[in-house]
């Protein structure tokens, strides 16, 4: 035979194997693979054509002219669509180029160019011939068919150069390898070899290359898996997100009506004389401080989840917050018949610095649980002294009790929220969020919850924490003022009258400071109120007060940074008198910090009765306060008179009852409201037919709002409601719905009013 085609063969069977392999393995999904895979059915079309025609050639017969015509077109064609569907690979990773119209349509005219001149050169024998021998000669224009080739090489070559960052590293590498190999052997070829088959044989092998860096089906469905699992990680978090504000926003207003209703509870305590009613309020008080403390929980645990959670670092005394800790706890330790032990370390600095109310809300838990899940023995709260590095103090806390204990198996479940892991326990109250709060409040501090545990015998909870020193002296023995046991509700009875006291009550929620002046009723004193931080400041600047109470929590000036700017304005009018902070949060530890900031003390709300009459004990001098002696009136007797008089409003579409709740169930008191009422028709009404005429949306907004409310507060619910529709309307720009529905609502509201004010006439 005339040429050699040894390395043909060995070519083409490893193209062979290519071929078969891709099929059997891969799936065509993408461009990069159907181009491949093109590739790959060229190169071998081409080998076997190429081989056959080395055949036929050698014989060179004149009766196989036409069948070499055949196969030399053949294997030009097959090896051009090599050359584009490796263009194509390489374009398939540059959607730049494919993009490209120009670039598009000129490949499209040369590959069409390239078949004519194939197809017609057995006519015109431009690219080869054969001649009457059956011997093979270039035509004239033979370089065209590797020009053409070498074009779309070329063409590769430069994409692979200019867009290498369109490549992962092993594909670029994979297709200069390509090329090279292509080009290295074309130039041997054509220089060196005239009788030897290279070409074909080698390609192959850059082949297997290219092959090597396509991406396989398990390499896909890993990274399926991978984003799949990403997204399912990101839609977690995002409702586990949703979920912890939906959380925290629910328990914000879910605690304002439960401390109302607590605030009113405690009135119906304080006032009633019958036995029935009382237990039945007693009962509510119970439920109701558990409701709000499990609303409490809910929120601190959804707050940390949502990263809103930051802990406050301030200075505070060791010995006082032990001190109030106990104060906590003891009760419910005597109550149960458990001994409640210190045991703490002498050597501990008197003063640290560290975020004193989440540790205190972490040790009141452990404590609770020891006391709940024990029936008899001992719970022993020990603080001990590990080491005082320069500044910094590590202090190991340990709650242990000698309670029913916790199975080993359970120990890692007790963390997550929700859970509650001794069947045992169903019995007993709780929610299975307190250690999980505990466990992530540590974790704000760096530290974490250790368990020992055996079932039977008792449990130990403890944790390291290290916090700054602010006065080394040791606290040495703590002085412990430890109130008695009480096992029932208190029950408050003012026992007090003060008619020389001023006092001023600073709320933005109006209720809250209803029922504090409900609370006061009987005694006598003379009480301001104030809905802002900017009004109380404009009130202790005009007027003398014995005592202040702030409410912590109020939009724009909260209680702590009015304090503050009272300090600046009127510092002669700080020092001198108690203002207490009111605060919902009761929580160890609050003191402190309410101390720290300039307060004297701290109330908690839903404000207790006997908290309340404590606080006026503890700071007025006792010359302002008169001891009282003697009865009261009884509540039927009192509901009997509320009916017949009152009655008549209920006529007028007001609901007594509800108007009457919010006046505290003070008759009087809400008579005074209602002339109130009465009395800023004038005003109201003008202002609202101005805002209407003028169009001002804004503040008709604004004053509808109000009339909202106010009409609500007297049990108006029709008006209110009318002008809460009205609220709305200018809230969303509605304008048509307000000019329809705005005479209405003045004549419903005027109507009230003329209703109100001829039964206050006949009444009073
Ligand atoms: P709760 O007490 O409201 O159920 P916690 O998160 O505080 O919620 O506690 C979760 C569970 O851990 C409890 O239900 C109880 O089974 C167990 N547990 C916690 N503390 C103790 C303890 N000191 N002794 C025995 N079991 C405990």
């Amino acid at each position: 035979m005339k040429y050699n085609i040894d390395f043909e063969i060995l070519g083409s069977i490893v193209t062979l194997v290519i071929a078969y392999n891709f099929r059997m393995n891969y799936v065509a999904r993408t461009r990069s693979d159907k181009a491949f895979l093109k590739m790959v059915y060229g190169i071998l079309a081409s080998q076997i054509l190429d081989m056959a025609s080395a055949v036929t050639i050698s014989i060179e017969s004149p009766k196989l002219n036409v069948i070499n015509h055949i196969l030399t077109s053949g294997y030009f064609i097959c090896g051009f669509i090599t050359t584009i569907a490796f263009e194509r690979y390489v374009v398939s990773y540059i959607a730049e180029i494919t993009r490209n119209k120009v670039y598009e349509v000129f490949r499209r005219v040369v590959i069409i160019l390239l078949f004519v001149f194939a197809l017609t050169n057995p006519f015109t024998g431009l690219q080869f011939n054969f001649d009457a021998e059956g011997v093979y000669h270039h035509g004239s224009l033979y370089v065209v068919g590797y020009i053409a080739p070498a074009i779309f090489m070329i063409a590769s070559m430069l994409f692979i150069i200019l867009y290498r960052r369109c490549f992962s590293k092993r594909q670029w590498i994979s297709c200069v390898t390509f090329v090279v190999v292509v080009f290295v052997a074309m130039t041997i070829q054509l220089v060196f070899l005239n009788e030897l088959y290279l070409i074909f044989g080698v390609v192959p092998i850059a082949l297997l290359m290219v092959m090597f860096s396509l991406e396989t089906p398990d390499y896909r469905k890993l990274i399926n898996t991978l984003n799949e699992l990403e997204k399912a990680k990101q839609e977690a978090q995002s409702a586990n997100r949703v979920k912890s504000e939906f959380l925290a926003n629910m328990s914000h207003e879910i605690r304002t009506p439960i401390n109302s209703m607590l605030g009113f509870n405690e009135m119906i305590l304080r006032e009633t004389n019958e036995k029935d009613v009382f237990s039945y309020a007693s009962n509510i008080k119970k439920s109701g401080q558990t409701l709000l403390s499990l609303v409490n929980d809910i929120l601190d645990l959804s707050k940390v989840e949502a990263g809103k959670m930051e802990l406050v670092n301030g200075d505070y005394d060791t010995a006082a917050v032990v001190a109030e800790l106990v104060r906590m706890i003891k009760p419910r330790a005597d109550e149960k018949g458990l001994e409640l032990k210190l045991d703490i370390d002498r050597k501990i600095p008197k003063k640290l610095s560290g975020d004193v109310v989440r540790i205190g809300q972490i040790l009141m838990n452990l404590l609770t649980n020891a006391v709940k899940y024990t029936k008899k023995g001992e719970v022993i709260l020990k603080i001990s002294l590990k080491e005082i590095k320069g500044a910094a103090a590590k202090l190991y806390f340990e709650v242990k009790d000698t309670g029913m204990g916790i199975q080993k198996d359970n120990i890692e479940k007790l963390f997550s929220e929700f859970s509650r892991v001794e069947e045992k326990t169903h019995t007993i109250e709780g929610t299975g969020l307190g250690l999980p709060i505990t466990v992530k409040f540590l974790k704000l501090m760096n530290s974490r919850l250790e368990v020992e545990s055996t079932v039977g015998k008792g449990s130990v909870f403890s944790f390291l924490l290290e916090q700054k020193v602010i006065d080394a002296v040791p606290v040495g023995e703590i002085d412990l003022d430890i109130p008695e046991a009480d096992n029932g509700v208190d029950v408050y009875r003012e026992d007090f009258t003060a008619p020389d006291v001023h006092v001023l009550a600073v709320d933005d929620v109006p209720m809250n400071l209803m029922v504090f002046k409900g609370l006061l009723k009987q005694s006598q004193m003379h009480i301001d109120t104030a809905a802002s931080g900017f009004e109380a400041i404009e009130l202790i600047g005009k007027n003398n007060y014995d005592i202040v109470f702030l409410d912590h929590q109020m939009p724009e000036m909260d209680g702590i940074a009015t304090l503050l700017k009272l300090k600046q304005e009127y510092p002669d009018k700080v020092g001198s008198i108690p203002y207490i902070a009111l605060t919902a949060n009761a929580i160890s530890g609050a003191r402190e910090m309410y101390l720290k900031n300039g307060f004297s003390d701290y109330l908690t709300k839903p404000i207790d009765g006997a908290a309340l009459t404590a606080i006026f004990r503890k700071w007025l001098p006792k010359g302002k306060l008169k001891e009282i002696s003697g009865s009261r009136e009884t509540a039927s007797e009192t509901g009997e008179k509320e009916d017949v008089r009152l009655k008549e409003l209920e006529k007028a579409g007001i609901s007594v009852k509800t108007g009457l709740g919010y006046a505290a169930g003070d008759e009087d008191f809400y008579l005074e409201i209602l002339r109130d009422y009465a009395a800023a028709y004038g005003d109201t009404k003008k202002a609202l037919v101005k805002s209407f005429e003028e169009k001002d949306w804004k503040n008709y907004e604004i004053k509808v709002h109000a009339l909202k409310g106010t009409s609500k507060t007297i049990g108006a619910v029709g008006v209110s409601d009318k002008a809460k529709d009205l609220e709305y309307a200018a809230k969303d720009g509605n304008t048509a719905f307000i000019e329809s529905e705005h005479e209405s609502m003045l004549d419903a509201y005027g109507t009230l009013v003329s209703n109100i004010e001829e039964i206050l006439c006949r009444i009073s």
